[in-house]
């Protein structure tokens, strides 16, 4: 064991090994700082002060929070006196932390010692060759927040505890798995579950082997009816009828590193369940469900498949979101065999014949349909003369239709007002009145209110009919629009021609 030595005899050595001066401090009172005795301390760094071959002249114990600046602590004010006055090489403490819990006060005082020509050892991290050194900065923030040190510990031991191959924490283990617990029922291990393992040897055999797209490989297993893995793992709503695959579905256990013997573990940040950086990921091994040759042919092929169908993102649809099928469903772009379509949603929807709604409207060519409608819309405006005359046939055949109900409105109107004048003559008549005579006065009164009820609303039901006529500022508003739409369209561009037809509001029914 070592002795303390007396600080003379280093002077009277001529100073041939460095002077050494051990800080050690506690704080009784702040529960953030107990954890480290201040004999451990002392016994840490004096063999730390020893492999530097450095002479300890002065032993320092302080019981004060790190969270008073250095130079205010009764020892550390000694301290700092003495690497002001020169009479120190060394100084060694525990972990930064026990130098100060305030990062700022850390930091500016490891800078001015550094600069007095002091060096500054810690157990853990050894010599601090600038106050900007990293590990010198975190273990600053890690000493200022304790809470986050905790936190940060808990993590590196569930990060250790993945990287020695086990699984950790809670969380739904991946199709074709489940967990295998331990005596305090933690999850400890992935185990391979056989009916679900079958279904992922499949996928990856059909993809591979037989190149089943993804929506092939999902309408497949839709017809065997395989219950999917969120049903079977009970975690998600479902929309759908059980055993309906999604291709996103195939696609995510088609990505899955698990299968080929290697789950990535991750930690999430915060509650937000966002997903870290791959770097951070934690791989562990587990049981494979298939091999890693056949996993690596099919990230290679994903690879293909996604960009061999980039090309027919971007090409232009001119009437995009406005042609709908006989059957109801919508009509989309399709790109096929060089040829633009429009292809009912419904008839190319891997899970029609599974769900038996099956549409046989066929798919159109896209220039033929475009063509087509350009030419009647230009036909349509450009006979400028016919239109107005059509809207002003279709306004009198309106005003004609309405008449009856005009009449009705204004019989209503009258009955309204005969209403009135019996509702008043009935109060009148009521002020006076006593006994048998004040009740019938009040039953008539009743009988009124509930006339008069009846026909309002008939009245709000007519004006409401009535005012969807077609109106003279209607008619010159759609006339005026007309001209726009014909002066746009003199050897329009593809934008031209889309802002007038969005502006139509049309839907084309394809047969
Ligand atoms: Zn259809």
């Amino acid at each position: 064991m070592l002795q303390q030595k007396n600080p003379k005899s280093a002077l009277t050595q001529g100073r041939k090994s460095k002077r050494a001066i051990i800080y050690a401090r506690v704080s009784t009172d702040d529960q953030a700082d107990r954890g480290y005795s201040l004999p451990s301390q002392i016994e840490h760094c004096r063999q730390y002060a020893q492999r530097l071959g450095a002479e300890i002249i002065l032993e320092l114990r302080e019981d004060h929070s790190g969270a008073t600046p250095i130079g205010e602590r009764p020892v550390g004010k000694e301290l700092a006196a003495m690497v002001k006055a020169g009479s120190v090489d060394i100084i060694v403490i525990y972990q930064v932390d026990r130098l100060s819990r305030d990062i700022v006060d850390l930091l500016a005082t490891v800078r001015m010692w550094l600069r007095a020509g002091v060096e500054i050892h810690t157990c853990d991290i050894g010599k601090i060759e600038s106050e900007l050194d990293i590990v010198l900065v975190i273990k600053g923030w890690q000493g200022s927040d304790e809470r986050k040190k905790i936190l940060e510990r808990v993590m590196r031991g569930k990060a250790a505890k993945a990287r020695d191959g086990k699984v950790t924490g809670g969380g739904v283990p991946p199709y074709g798995y489940r967990h295998l617990y331990d005596a305090h029922n933690r999850p400890l291990s992935f185990e391979v579950v056989e009916s679900e393992a079958h279904i992922v040897r499949m996928i990856f055999d059909w993809y591979v082997e037989h190149h089943y797209s993804v929506k092939r490989i999902a309408l497949e297993l839709s017809k065997m009816r395989i219950p999917t893995p969120g049903e079977n793992k009970g975690r998600f709503h479902r929309k759908r009828e059980s055993g309906i695959w999604s291709g996103g579905r195939v696609l995510e256990i088609l990505r899955s590193e698990c299968y080929a013997g290697l789950w990535h573990w991750y930690r999430r940040i915060g509650t937000s369940g966002r997903f870290r950086a791959s770097s951070e990921h934690v791989p562990i091994v587990v049981p494979a469900i298939i091999d890693r040759e056949t996993w690596d042919i099919a990230q290679h092929q994903r690879k293909l498949n996604k960009i061999m169908s980039k090309r027919n993102v971007r090409l232009d649809y001119l009437l995009r979101g406005m042609v709908k099928c006989a059957c109801g469903s919508a009509r989309v772009g399709h790109f096929h065999n060089n040829h633009r379509y429009y292809d009912c949603v419904w008839r190319t929807n891997h899970n029609a014949q599974v769900e038996k709604k099956i549409c046989h409207g066929r798919a159109v060519r896209a220039d033929w349909l475009e063509g087509d409608f350009w030419a009647g819309l230009k036909d349509f405006f450009e006979n400028y003369q016919r239109l107005e005359q059509l809207l002003r046939t279709a306004q009198e055949e309106q005003r004609t239709k309405q008449e009856p109900k005009r009449d009705e409105l204004a019989a209503i109107e009258k009955l309204l007002a005969d209403c009135e004048v019996d509702a008043q003559d009935c109060a009148t008549a009521m002020r006076h009145a006593k006994g048998k005579i004040l009740q019938s006065l009040e039953l008539q009164q009743d009988e009124i209110n509930a006339r008069y009820d009846e026909l309002t609303k008939r009245r709000e039901t007519l004006i409401d009919t009535l005012s969807e006529h077609l109106s003279d500022s209607t008619v010159s508003e759609i006339l005026h629009f007309a001209r726009d739409v014909r002066e746009g369209m003199e050897n329009p561009d593809f934008e031209t021609m889309r802002r007038n037809i969005e502006r139509l509001k049309v839907v084309i029914v394809v047969n």
